[in-house]
């Protein structure tokens, strides 16, 4: 009898395929392994076996697989199962979730490009003859196909020796060509052991009369250890004893100095501090601890909303820890933004090396490892902290799944799809393994809060800080009367002027927040008003001052800084609004002793870039850290006594019905990095509508109002949680083809199902990459079922792609956009 496999194919093509396999393949397969197989012309691809039947496919004739390529399965049936879900839910194909589902070096395919991986020497002993032979056609030839491989060394099954060579260090895929990280070492200096009492160190200073020069260096030394207590840096004794290196240097020769360096990177876990027990709960703690553990009893998906410093990573810890004693593996999941290493370091300190970390700054070989651990069940890979993808891993046993600040609006994929909510799909995924799962957030969104209220969810809640620590003092300012009376310094008020003198004569450091969104700079003409466009785009370049250039944020189109305007010619440009640079740029200049950092998209890039600027300001080697979005998330700073955000108008303003629920998370947030200790921390919020009702709400901490305002809002105007969205967008290059389709598309919406449909409507930006973009809304009712809507916009999708002007058109179902 005749053997067959159905195949998921990475393509976003809705079918399966079926291939046919040998008697004996079909003793070895098991669903969930990977096979190559042909596809095409001339194509091969990794696809991941499905089932395994005898039924061979009526319309075409069924291809022979290339070969297995897996002895066990490396994915399970209940992944499979979970995979499905997000397909059938997020509206896309099986094959999108697979490739975003596994790392890269699984799916490995005839068009793949793997280059030679130069960061490591290759010793060539170590290679077996067919690993040597693509090692060797890679030396001549730096960039290959996958399929040019295999033709140059001749054999057609080659991504097994490929896989070898990835695990080996050997060559690397080409679409991650990760910075290769060296830990950055700081070089810091002390007293030699044998000069530490004060004897001593007398009695040294008294044989270095003669050496004033050095005398004076370690006079300098001994009183920067004394005044901050912290590590001295080579640099910074060198400064301040405005000495030179060949001297410290002298010093160092006669043991009277030491040099050490500290590991600015602390990702990597190496074992170093001791294992520490967890802290004891406080009766707050305990008691929200009481209440999940209940609702746990009951099967229910928990929400834990604690203010901002009252411990919840500690209530999470305990529930880590007995999911662990029992055996089970826990998912913790942050968004990418708040996977931290401060946060990281704490949570090694209680589980050592049975952290694993996942994310998607992580290389290939980083994150096949962690893989192979999750599926095998080690130890070493018991607790997974990671960003969305990680619930993609293959878990066997899970006992518990932590979604933490759940109320972030990344965890949901925007591009490519599947569109998740990674928060969401984690629910599921808990569901079916029995697992616990609990939602954490100090600022819950009106989703999750909508489900505790209506006991679909349990809930639980710590409403102080820890420690007795006080919820910092919030004051919005005015900034309307002040710019109208001119009494602004930049974009400073007096206030915050004043604030962040006073905090800095203290000894305290400042976080300055602007917002990300709005407030781009853009360059003006003086003369004839002529903003710089963006050739491909229908949006205008932003100016980076650090790169001297205009940049297009949607297809990052670039040129450098004009000398004149493009349109009239004119040399007066001006550059309008204002980022992070410019503050940055203004607070130096009005505390010119004070040391600022920057902490946005453009200086956090590359897998460590966090972490330098988090550690520095840790380190207090900065005074102020201006910021964006980025600073708002479980970053614990011990030293922040003032919080200012530049302006709050921009985030209110912001055209989407959650604008006002995300600027009192932001805000909230953000606020809460102030005063973490027992020193009240002060935040400043400086806006032009300081009457509105959000900011007061943010103010006087009163989410419950802000929530029920919201929810009648989201009632009146028919959004979640009272409705549910998709959101469809056509894309295509031809105006006229879009305008009709979308009509059509519309057209067809409208008189087949019952629920509201909004459009077509263009975006804010109809057109990126020279694609027109036309977006339609359709909002199910709590009445009627998604299941059946989106099988009727499938059905509208089917006829719509017969009209044969309409099948170039690219369609994207966004199911709960947010
Ligand atoms: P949240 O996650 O709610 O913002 P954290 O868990 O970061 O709060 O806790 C805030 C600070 O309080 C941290 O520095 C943490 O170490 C400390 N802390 C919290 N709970 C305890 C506890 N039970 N014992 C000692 N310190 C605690
Ligand atoms: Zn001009
Ligand atoms: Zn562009």
């Amino acid at each position: 009898m005749a053997n067959f496999i159905n195949v998921i194919l990475p393509i976003p093509l809705e079918r399966l395929f079926t291939y046919s396999i040998t008697s004996e393949e079909a003793g070895l397969l098991k669903p969930g392994m990977r096979v190559a197989v042909p596809f095409g012309k001339s194509k091969i691809y990794t696809g991941l076996v499905y089932s395994i039947h005898q039924d061979p496919p009526q319309a075409y004739e069924a291809k022979e697989i290339h070969q297995l390529l897996d002895d066990y399965p490396i994915v399970h049936d209940t992944q499979l199962k979970h995979w499905e879900w997000i397909a059938s839910y997020y509206m896309c194909t099986l094959g999108e979730v697979v490739r975003s589902a596994l790392p890269s070096a699984f799916l490995l395919e005839s068009e793949t490009l793997v280059l030679r991986n130069t960061a490591y020497e290759i010793d060539e002993n170590d290679l077996l003859d067919d690993e040597f032979l693509v090692f060797e056609a890679l030396q001549h030839q730096s960039v290959l196909k996958v399929q040019e491989v295999s033709a140059i060394v001749e054999r057609k099954n080659i991504l097994p020796v490929l896989e070898r060579l990835l695990a080996k260090k050997v060559i690397v895929l080409k679409e991650e060509v990760y910075e290769q990280y060296k830990p950055k070492l700081v070089r810091y200096v002390r007293l030699g052991a044998q000069y530490t009492t004060d004897e001593k160190l007398e009695a040294l200073l008294h044989t270095l009369t003669r050496a004033p020069k050095q005398s004076q260096v370690v006079l300098t030394l001994f009183q920067l250890q004394g005044s901050t207590g912290k590590p001295i840096k080579v640099s910074e004794l060198e400064k301040s004893s405005n000495t030179s290196k060949a001297i410290i240097k002298s010093l160092v020769d006669k043991a009277i100095l030491e040099e050490y360096y500290i590991k600015t990177d602390r990702v990597n876990y190496d074992g170093g501090t001791e294992h520490v027990d967890s802290k004891a709960l406080n009766e707050y703690q305990e008691q929200a601890l009481l209440d999940i553990k209940a609702s746990f009893q009951e099967d229910k998906v928990t929400l834990l909303k604690g203010v901002t410093s009252s411990g919840k990573t500690e209530v999470y810890v305990k529930l880590l820890e007995e999911c662990l004693e029992k055996g089970l593996q826990a998912l913790y999941l942050l968004p990418e933004i708040a996977l931290t290493t401060q946060l990281i370091s704490r949570l090694q300190e209680y589980f050592g090396d049975k952290i694993a970390i996942y994310h998607s700054k992580y290389n290939v070989q980083e994150r096949v490892e962690v893989w192979q651990n999750v599926l095998q069940g080690k130890p070493k890979a018991q607790l997974v902290i990671g960003a969305r993808s990680a619930m993609f891993l293959p878990f066997g046993k899970l006992g518990l799944v932590v979604v933490d600040e759940e109320h972030e609006g990344s965890f949901k994929q925007f591009d490519p799809a599947p569109r998740y909510h990674a928060r969401d799909a984690a629910i599921v995924l808990g569901l079916m393994h029995k697992a616990n799962v609990l939602l954490g957030s100090a600022t819950p969104s009106i989703e999750s809060y909508f489900n505790a209220q209506s006991h679909k969810y349990g809930y639980a809640e710590i409403t102080r800080r820890y420690g007795n620590v006080l919820m910092p003092d919030m004051e919005l300012v005015d900034i309307k009367e002040a710019t109208r009376k001119k009494r602004m310094k930049g974009h400073f008020s007096e206030q915050l002027f004043v604030g962040i003198d006073e905090t800095l004569n203290e000894g305290g450091q400042i976080i300055l927040f602007q917002n990300r969104r709005g407030f781009a700079p853009l360059l003006e003409c003086l003369t004839c008003g002529h903003t710089p466009q963006c050739p491909n785009c229908d949006v205008s370049l932003t100016y980076h001052q650090y790169r001297n250039q205009l940049r297009c944020h949607y297809c990052g189109h670039h040129t450098a800084l004009p000398e004149s305007c493009f349109a009239c010619g004119s040399p007066e440009l001006d550059t309008k609004g204002f980022g992070t640079e410019q503050i940055e740029k203004e607070v130096s200049a009005l505390f010119p002793s004070a040391k600022v950092g920057r902490m946005d998209l453009d200086t956090t890039r590359g897998k460590h870039g966090y972490e330098k600027i988090i550690t520095a300001f840790e380190q207090q080697e900065l005074d102020i850290l201006v910021g964006t979005q980025m600073l708002t998330k479980g970053l614990d700073f011990r030293n922040v006594s003032l919080v200012g955000v530049m302006n709050a108008d921009s985030l209110l303003n912001f055209p989407d019905y959650r604008a006002h629920e995300r600027t009192y998370q932001l805000l909230t947030q953000v606020s809460g990095r102030a005063g973490r200790t027992k020193k009240r921390g002060k935040v400043l919020i400086q806006t032009y509508n300081p009457y509105h009702q959000i900011l007061k709400q943010v103010t006087t901490g009163d989410y419950e109002n802000m929530y029920a305002e919201q929810l009648y809002e989201r009632g009146q105007f028919k959004y979640p949680p009272i409705c549910r969205i998709i959101k469809v967008t056509f894309k295509h290059k031809n105006y006229n083809v879009i305008n009709e389709a979308a009509d059509w598309f519309a057209g067809a919406l409208r008189s087949n199902f019952g629920g509201t449909v909004l459009g077509p409507e263009y975006p804010p930006v109809a057109r990126i990459r020279n694609q027109y973009l036309k977006h339609i809304m359709v909002k199910v009712h709590s009445g009627e079922s998604l299941a059946r809507t989106k099988a009727n916009i499938r059905r509208i999708e089917t006829s719509f792609k017969a009209v044969s002007m309409y099948r170039s058109v690219r369609v994207i179902y966004n199911v709960d956009h947010i």
